[in-house]
């Protein structure tokens, strides 16, 4: 049946450029495809199609690929001799994993739409697709996307609604290039820092996780839309660190020691540094008090500040300021904070 469907279909000629077979029943794809070595465009939406078949690798011409709503359970290895492909949608299908080497030849693809399938994962092949300005991963059931999507330097919008993720990798910093980045009803409790470093970010939507605060920085984002509602965040109330004083380990007592005379370029340690890389390693992950500004390594006191959302961003009405995390070295620096900032209770 498929076959004399694109007889029909060819009406124009061996010239054709566009085959449209959308809503046939079919079963199996019309391995004559073959024979239109200069196709540019495929649509087979809302047919029955369980596989790809080997003949659509002869189609090194086509930009544009639709087989969404079929019944496709993979992302298969065919896919990767479309080497002008520049549009793939593969949207309602039971896709639950790609096959090895998928990726290898989509070197022109820009958009790729994979919205309801059942992946749970995505292989670090995805960085790839170097073309690759618009992703769209919603309704899956993702835990986690791999820092490698971050490699995508042209990505310019990233959907990843309905999903299961619990995180953000801290690489999201390297999506310089992002402007529309949606995480609609997933479990993410915690935003990356490197978020605040996305200067092309305009449109951000995280209504329905369990966000509770901001990361440092997050204000100063040129967002002209953002959407947070349904998530638990802190509203301004008065709220007391009750957590006692810890004893600083040996660890965080020398590694503040260390960072600090870095910071003030104390000659000797500058020197003696270079011969401990693993010290290096260490006290790269300090972080400095937004009180005194000196370095603390892993003993800190969370405190929010509250501060009103820029006049440019179109927010929620939830949200009349914006919770900032702000850390503070010792309760020393937390008894000198200002009227806005607020010990978080520890439970
Ligand atoms: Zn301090």
């Amino acid at each position: 049946m498929a076959e004399k469907l694109l007889v029909r279909a060819l009406k124009g000629g061996k010239s054709t450029r566009i085959v449209t077979l959308n809503g046939k029943k079919m079963t199996k794809m019309p391995i004559t495809l073959e024979k239109l070595p200069g196709l540019k465009t495929l649509n087979l939406q809302n047919n029955l199609i369980p596989k790809v078949c080997s003949e659509i690798s002869t189609l090194t011409q086509l930009t544009v690929l639709n087989l969404g709503n079929n019944l496709l359970e993979e992302v298969p290895e065919e896919m990767k001799y479309l080497i002008s492909l520049k549009k793939l949608h593969l949207f309602g299908n039971r896709i639950h994993r790609f096959a090895s080497g998928a990726f290898d030849g989509l070197q022109n693809l820009i958009l790729l739409n994979l919205n309801n399938n059942q992946l749970t994962w995505i292989p670090e092949e995805i960085s790839r697709l170097k073309s690759l300005t618009h992703l769209s991963i919603n309704h899956n059931q993702l835990a986690s996307i791999p820092k490698e999507l971050c490699f995508l330097e042209h990505l310019s919008e990233l959907q990843l609604n309905y999903n299961q993720l619990i995180c953000i990798p801290e690489e999201i910093k390297f999506l310089k290039m992002l402007q529309k980045l949606l995480l609609v009803r997933n479990n993410i409790e915690v935003l990356p820092e490197g978020l605040c470093d996305l200067i092309n970010l305009r449109i951000l939507d995280i209504a329905g996780n369990i966000i509770q605060i901001f990361p440092p920085g997050f204000q100063h984002l040129k967002l002209r839309e953002f959407y947070c509602e349904g998530n638990p965040l802190f509203l301004k109330q008065p709220v007391t660190a009750v957590k006692q004083e810890d004893i600083w380990s040996l660890q965080e007592i020398t590694s503040r020691f260390i960072m600090n005379q870095l910071t003030e370029k104390n000659p000797f340690l500058m020197q003696a540094i270079e011969w401990y890389p693993q010290v290096r390693n260490i006290i790269s992950k300090g972080r400095k008090c937004a009180i005194c500004g000196k370095s603390f390594l892993s003993v800190w006191l969370e405190c929010v500040e509250f501060v009103s959302p820029s006049k440019n961003w179109k927010i929620s009405k939830n949200l009349q300021l914006v919770p900032l995390q702000i850390l503070i070295c010792s309760y020393k620096c937390f008894h000198q904070r200002g009227p806005n900032l607020f010990g978080i209770a520890q439970v």
